[in-house]
């Protein structure tokens, strides 16, 4: 059998030995002692590891991001509220749509791709929305990475602006949490929301947040049409709350082996610290930053305070992008960003194209959260089978800057207890 591929996409990621030892056991019943004390476990941790509030409440419910989008708009948006949403990509415009959808008025701010709009700006948008009459928005939505151009916001000063407006703040976190800081009590935010497969390194199929006090709150004050019952959150307080006393209960059949996984996951990432774990995220990309750079690559972000630790979106350059787009099927490679890709695969390593249609041709996206930013060796896999493809395309930056990409990873260190060499399933 061939060795497996190293799955390098910003989600799904390869998970810990650890992760998939608990994904892997006979499914329990949601009755079950170790179900319920895995599920208490998870939710206190939870709370520990998105750095909020005791009063805040955790969710974990069977789907993925998009249904942890749906559910914090169905609790907290009603029709004919105003809302601004800061916009920095493709997961930001689903969300403005989800808005939209929701009968909301959208106040979009928003940027060029690979920019995003400073939190001045934002205010600016909310003094001139005010201005013209259109009254005041009732929460501000954004998205911590948004992965589809690799760029990050800083959630604190927009956090600080919605209380300053009296707006509930609300972060789509899927490509962030437990990767790049978020310090949900200290920045006073509601909504923190993500999905099992990326950063907290869990197989796919949660649907996972904490909210705060206040937005439960508003929950409760809401008048009208209920949220859809399976995303109500006062469908699923009870459950969550008998779960954290140790107790069964039963809404909807909860994804068992994956609230196993979720334990296991987040017991990980507590035993090497939430602080260190961001850290460990920050330094692999840096190292992979200046892996990119060596092998002529270009991040999308426009700075690189805006690039996110959690994955790299690359730009061919520019140059011979134009020159694939203008000769397709020079060569023995057509050297635009699906090609690079494709040759990346061949090379035992699963990255993933871009996701704007505009630049499609001239950018990719690697992902590096979770498990593997304590895993040097596969960052290095990476790596190399990146330098290894470019090079297949006509578009290799030399022996000596694949020498020198290699060696931007050398000094990372291995971290974590619970990272065996040579471990995982990853061949
Ligand atoms: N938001 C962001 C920032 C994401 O990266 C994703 C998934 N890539 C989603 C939302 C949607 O998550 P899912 O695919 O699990 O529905």
């Amino acid at each position: 059998m061939s060795e497996r591929s190293l799955l390098m996409i910003p989600g799904p990621v390869e998970v810990s030995p650890g992760v998939l030892a608990a994904f892997s056991a006979p499914p329990p019943g949601h009755t079950a002692p170790p179900l319920i004390a895995a599920f208490g476990e998870a939710l206190e941790s939870m709370r520990r590891v998105w750095l909020a509030e005791p009063s805040s409440q955790p969710f974990v419910v069977g789907g993925g991001g998009t249904a942890a989008m749906d559910m914090a708009v169905a609790n907290l948006v009603s029709p004919g509220d105003r809302v601004a949403v800061v916009k920095t990509g493709y997961f930001s415009d689903r969300m403005a749509e989800m808005l939209r959808r929701q009968g909301a008025a959208t106040l979009e701010i928003g940027a060029e791709p690979g920019g995003a709009p400073s939190p001045e700006e934002v205010r600016e948008a909310l003094a001139a929305g005010s201005a013209s009459g259109a009254g005041p928005c009732r929460a501000l939505f954004a998205t911590h990475v948004d992965t589809s151009t690799g760029v990050r916001i800083d959630p604190g000063p927009l956090a600080r602006l919605a209380r300053e407006h009296g707006m509930i703040a609300v972060f789509d976190g899927v490509c962030a949490a437990a990767g790049e800081r978020f310090e949900m009590a200290a920045w006073d935010a509601d909504v923190y929301l993500t999905a099992s497969q990326k950063a907290l390194g869990l197989p796919p199929g949660l649907a996972l947040m904490v909210v705060s006090k206040r937005a439960l709150a508003a929950r409760a004050a809401r008048r009208g049409t209920p949220p859809p019952m399976y995303l109500d959150w006062e469908a699923w307080l009870p459950v969550m709350r008998a779960y954290e006393e140790r107790r069964p209960a039963y809404f909807s059949t909860p994804p068992t082996n994956l609230v196993l996984a979720l334990a296991a996951g987040l017991a990980e990432i507590e035993s090497d610290g939430v602080a260190a774990r961001f850290a460990s995220h920050a330094r692999a990309a840096a190292a992979l930053r200046a892996a990119w750079r060596a092998l002529g690559l270009r991040l999308l972000p426009a700075r690189d305070d805006l690039a996110a630790d959690t994955l790299s979106a690359l730009l061919l350059p520019a140059a011979t992008a134009e020159a694939a787009a203008a000769s397709p099927g020079a060569g023995s490679a057509r050297a635009d960003a699906p090609a690079v890709v494709a040759r990346i695969a061949e090379h035992g390593v699963t990255v993933a194209t871009g996701l704007l249609p505009d630049l499609r041709s001239r950018y990719f996206r690697v992902g590096h959260m979770g498990w593997v930013v304590g895993r040097p060796d596969l960052l290095r896999r990476t790596v190399a089978a990146v330098a290894s493809a470019l090079r297949d395309c006509g578009l290799g930056a030399g022996e000596q800057a694949e020498r020198q990409a290699l060696a931007a990873l050398d000094r990372l260190p291995a971290s974590g207890t619970h990272y065996p060499a040579g471990a995982g399933a990853v061949g």
